[in-house]
């Protein structure tokens, strides 16, 4: 463990016998992940959240090891199934309130199939999708996220596929929020998360990351501010925008807002109207 003198004021909700961290330098995980946790702390100091009603998932990939990060009731769980758990546990125990906290690979990939199902369902469950467009931690291999044409290591020719825009694809689900953001819009991080949490129903919050190390290797742009700077230059933030406007497309434009904002019956409402549980 590193000492300190210096204190932080999320320092109560991080597991600092864990500094440092393995995420590389430069890497936008730790900058998501800590605007998520001061949305968590301002919540908490307004009395409108209680830290241990929060159960934090990950799933596998370099974002999944936030997990281990948190002072908090946490669970790491097998590729693709932070969403299985999360909605698991709060179907046992309604009083938690689940976030998920995972990468593209897991949500959008491997834990597709249930991402669609909750979604349907207005699961009352809080996902943040941290979209570095690879899978990082098992070195570089094709994401549904990978832009078309982007090498990746089981793409040498480039990657023929075009992607998947999964915030836009949630849009035809009748789910309570989407939103997207990028690691360059901190208080917007913060600000959604924050707002997502007082909500119910299912709620997605996709923030497209940086990855120097992979991604950034993969477009030949290793260095860290380099990246944060295209990335800002492309993640273009739109007020209320149209489904014909959204684009996800890294040479041109990936479009950034609220997408959806409504509150409908999240599925325990449900359970409740048809007389599964009390009212
Ligand atoms: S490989 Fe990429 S996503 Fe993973 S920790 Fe390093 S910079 Fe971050």
């Amino acid at each position: 463990m590193v000492k300190s003198k210096y204190s932080h004021p999320i320092d109560d909700l991080l597991r600092l016998d864990r500094v440092p961290y393995t995420w590389c330098p430069g890497c936008g995980i730790g900058i998501i992940l800590h605007h998520t946790l001061r949305a968590i702390k301002e919540l908490e100091s307004e009395g409108k959240i209680n830290r241990d009603k929060i159960l934090f998932v990950t799933g596998i990939g370099c974002t999944g090891r936030a997990a281990g990060l948190v002072k908090l009731d946490a669970a790491h769980v097998l590729h693709g199934r932070a969403i299985p758990f999360a909605v698991g546990a709060m179907l046992a125990n309604p009083s938690l309130i689940p976030i998920v906290f995972s990468g593209d690979g897991d949500i959008a990939g491997i834990g597709g199939n249930h991402l669609l199902h909750a979604a349907r369902r207005n699961m009352d469950i809080l996902v943040i999708m941290v979209n570095n467009f690879t899978y990082a931690l098992t070195g570089g291999q094709l994401a549904p996220t990978t832009p078309y044409k982007v090498y990746s290591t089981t793409t040498p020719y480039g990657n023929p596929e075009p992607p998947i825009d999964t915030a836009k694809a949630l849009m035809a689900l009748d789910v309570n929020y989407i939103a997207r953001w990028s690691v360059t819009h901190l208080t917007k991080i913060k600000d959604s998360v924050k707002y997502a949490l007082t909500k119910r129903g299912f709620r997605f919050i996709e923030v497209i990351s940086v990855c120097p190390e992979i991604f950034g290797r993969h477009i030949g742009i290793r260095d860290p501010y380099q990246l944060y700077v295209t990335l800002r230059k492309i993640a273009k933030t739109r007020i209320k925008p149209s489904f014909g406007d959204i684009k996800y497309d890294w040479n041109s434009e990936i479009t950034c807002g609220v997408f959806v904002d409504r509150d409908d019956p999240g599925y325990f409402d449900r359970l409740k109207e048809i007389g599964v549980t009390k009212k």
